[in-house]
């Protein structure tokens, strides 16, 4: 790497070209291992603390999903990508939404992974219709019930599944939920095997309805074992973009 490259702020070793491919790769070996086509599953390249310019490095390798967590941080850097880029992008929220900030979220975000509350779901239902839009979501699910994460309880999903899905303007696609972090990512089998479940029980039920598919599992250290599981999104930043400053 020569040093303008490095005054740039650009990847460092493989470059992030080469980690979306060798991402894009384990997902298919994953898919091809379950049964499912690569097809089912999308990558959300996860950019939170992720400097505009390395996000465009993968851009130019070929990702157009991307996924933040802060709407303080992903507005600007939405802004300034949009201006430049003449491809369109797809961008999801993946962290939690305070209520105030949820008119900025409808307007910046394609998705809302990240609804954690009948209360926020009833907000953001309220603003997409006053925007004359109407807003894909998913439903965030706390699977290891810890008090660090936010997210319906397991007991609550079904409930919630009912009424968001009965929100005009809220087009709710599925579940999002980030399983306690193990060590041995074999060990996490059990929490995304939980969330395909509950999916399936709320189609089968008749709760929600044919659109209710999506299943968002899956990080940059379990993320195989979660295609094994059925995941249809999966939100990988580290193995993409390299360690984030902690
Ligand atoms: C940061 C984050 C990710 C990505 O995690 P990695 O381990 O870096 O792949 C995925 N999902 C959510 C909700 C996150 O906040």
């Amino acid at each position: 790497m020569t040093d303008s490259a490095s005054r740039a702020g650009l990847a460092t070793d493989d470059g992030i070209g080469a980690r979306i491919a060798s991402a894009r790769a384990r997902i298919a070996s994953a898919c091809a291992r379950a049964g499912r086509s690569p097809d089912e599953v999308t990558l959300v390249a996860v950019s939170k603390t992720v400097p505009a310019a390395r996000l465009r490095e993968a851009v130019a390798a070929g990702q157009r999903i991307f996924g933040e967590s802060r709407i303080q941080e992903a507005g600007p850097k939405i802004s300034e990508i949009s201006e430049t880029e003449s491809v369109p992008l797809v961008w999801h929220l993946i962290g939690h939404l305070q209520s105030n900030k949820a008119r900025r979220a409808v307007e910046m975000f394609d998705m809302i992974e990240s609804v954690d509350s009948l209360a926020l779901a009833e907000r953001l239902d309220r603003i997409a219709g006053e925007m004359g839009r109407r807003l894909p979501v998913l439903l965030e699910v706390n699977l290891g019930g810890e008090g660090s994460k936010s997210g319906f309880a397991p007991e609550e999903a079904l409930p919630a599944i009912e009424r968001v899905g009965r929100l005009e303007h809220l087009d709710l696609r599925g579940l999002m939920s980030v399983p306690p972090y193990l060590e041995e990512a074999e060990e996490t089998r059990p929490f995304f095997r939980r969330l395909r479940e509950m999916r399936d029980e709320a189609r089968r039920s008749g709760v929600a309805g044919e659109g209710f598919v999506e299943l968002s599992i899956g990080m940059s250290h379990d993320f195989e074992i979660a295609i094994e599981e059925g995941a249809t999104l999966v939100r990988i930043g580290t193995a993409l973009f390299g360690q984030r400053p902690v």
